[in-house]
């Protein structure tokens, strides 16, 4: 999903860009000399690319590639911000309130190009940009009609950013030059590198071959983040059996961040072990006597269609209904207009009423309310962006309410409290954490990823264009909010009473102690 809409928006930014001879080698442009190039064939013997554009600078050209994520944010950059309008690439301009993001990734694919341009003898000056997508508008509230200045951009899909890639370029031979040699030393039968478990893994498709070897190895890098790695090695713990030996005062002593140093020795039993979760102390998240149950949906930076709740008690003895008067279960805020800016402020006014409701009703009778979520940044993200974009909605709350509501304790994010209460050896994603408490999906293949492509499907919006709700894909985006949400509060209810059964991490390191 996130390729197909990855490749609609180039599509999209590529309409825009001004008319320029496209697919040409760097043999046809090096003699023709146009000003832009589009989607250029660069090639030779070691090497090959195609950025999305060529942008000619007097002594030879940059390179543009298109992104579907964000390039700048609100705010100030030293040196400052360049950009150029994506239909005027040549015209270079400080932007002052934009700062810029730097995606370690982009850079290297631009220095790539570079270097490339460098070995055809058609490099311009060792700059590169990026053409992103993200609204302008849910980080600087839009100035009021009328003072915008005419035809300023409002999204990085509008502009380029560009970046100086001098200081990155030697770096980037030198890695360049590593990967021949390993590649090299594979085809002569040998082996330069060993895995090592990095966050890249995740969606690289080699990790079922390399975590075979992680495991059989028992590597450290199973046990900590990418960044703390190196650490451990120098400290010569190579692997988790050498985390469990090692003294408690070298474990305490070592410097890192992805984890607290007095974890680790307990988060390498419980991976010896296979446990998933292990108490610090009390398991227990706060309850509540009216308890809801939060997670939105939305699709890319462009809006929140889906507020699901799950309305339930922290309590055995009475119902939502007998307590409050409203009926338990789960209800989904949606829209599914094609149309989302349409449907979006509305649908949210309608999903703060239920909540409001709620609050006030336990208010009156003197019970105690919560409302969970899962990591709760993303949640935030909407609760704030979507009043300030649609303040005119009738039952629209003001900024200041839903602050009100997220400085409470009434908020509760349920991610952060596993975090804090547990250690974890593995993922903290909700969809490892809640089969741990005996939750699963209906659906066989719940997603972020895979939602967006039903959401899609279900508002006509699918890659096959016929502009048809596919009004089951909508029925399965509700089911998969409805299990998330049921899934949190199945996480709450096993913190609250099979989790007090655990094993504690004092009892674990105790008895590795013994
Ligand atoms: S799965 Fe293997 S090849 Fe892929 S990023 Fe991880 S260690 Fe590297």
């Amino acid at each position: 999903m996130r390729i197909e809409s990855g490749i609609e928006h180039g599509l999209a930014v590529l309409q825009r860009l001004p008319e320029a001879p496209s697919d040409l080698p760097a043999a046809a442009f090096g003699r023709l000399r146009p000003a832009l190039v589009r989607t250029p064939r660069l090639a030779n013997a070691e090497r090959f690319g195609r950025p999305e554009l060529l942008v000619a600078d007097g002594r030879g050209y940059r390179p543009v590639i298109v992104r579907a994520h964000r390039t700048t944010d609100a705010g100030t950059s030293v040196p400052p911000l360049l950009i150029s309008s994506v239909d005027r690439p040549f015209a270079v301009v400080e932007q002052p309130d934009r700062h810029r993001r730097r995606q370690q990734a982009d850079l290297w694919q631009l220095a790539h190009f570079v270097v490339m341009l460098q070995q055809a003898g058609l490099a311009g000056d060792p700059v590169g940009g990026v053409i992103g997508r993200g609204t302008w508008s849910d980080a600087v509230p839009p100035a009021p009609p009328g003072t915008d200045p005419a035809g300023a951009p409002t999204d990085d899909a509008e502009v380029i950013v560009w970046h100086d890639l001098t200081p990155l370029l030697d770096e980037y031979r030198e890695r360049f030059a590593f990967r021949q040699r390993v590649a090299a030393a594979a085809v002569a039968g040998g082996e330069l590198v060993h895995p090592s478990r990095v966050s890249e893994c995740r969606r690289c498709p080699w990790w079922s071959v390399c975590s075979e070897e992680l495991q059989a190895a028992q590597d450290i890098s199973l046990l900590a983040a990418g960044i703390d790695v190196p650490v451990l090695r120098a400290a010569g713990l190579h692997t988790v059996p050498d985390v469990i030996a090692a003294p408690p005062a070298l474990l305490t002593s070592l410097q890192l961040t992805s984890i607290p140093a007095g974890e680790l020795r307990v988060r390498a039993i419980a991976h010896r072990d296979g446990l998933p979760l292990v108490p610090k102390g009390n398991p227990a998240a706060p309850r509540a006597d009216i308890e809801l149950d939060i997670d939105m949906e939305s699709y890319l930076d462009e809006g929140a269609y889906l507020w699901g709740t799950l309305l339930g008690t922290g309590r055995a003895d009475a119902s939502p209904d007998e307590l409050i008067s409203i009926a338990g279960g789960y209800r989904g805020f949606a829209t599914f207009d094609a149309d989302l800016a349409a449907g979006e402020g509305p649908n949210f006014a309608r999903f703060w009423a239920f909540l409001d409701r709620a609050r006030a009703a336990c208010r009156a009778r003197g019970l105690s309310f919560a409302a969970y979520c899962w990591s709760r940044q993303a949640e935030e993200r909407w609760l704030f962006s979507t009043p300030r974009r649609y303040p005119e909605v009738p039952g629209m709350p003001t900024i200041e309410q839903v602050k009100q509501f997220t400085d409470s304790s009434q908020w509760i994010d349920l991610y952060a409290e596993v975090k804090s209460r547990f250690v974890v050896p593995g993922s903290l994603r909700l969809k490892a954490i809640a089969p741990v408490a005996g939750f699963s999906w209906r659906d066989p293949e719940p997603g972020g990823e895979n939602s967006m492509a039903w959401y899609r499907a279900a508002v006509g919006k699918d890659a096959a264009g016929t502009g048809a709700p596919d009004l089951p894909k909508r029925q399965r985006v509700l089911d998969y909010n409805e299990d998330d949400v049921r899934a949190t509060a199945a996480v709450r209810a096993w913190m609250s009473g099979p989790a007090r059964e655990l094993p504690t991490a004092a009892e674990l390191d105790r008895a590795a102690a013994g």
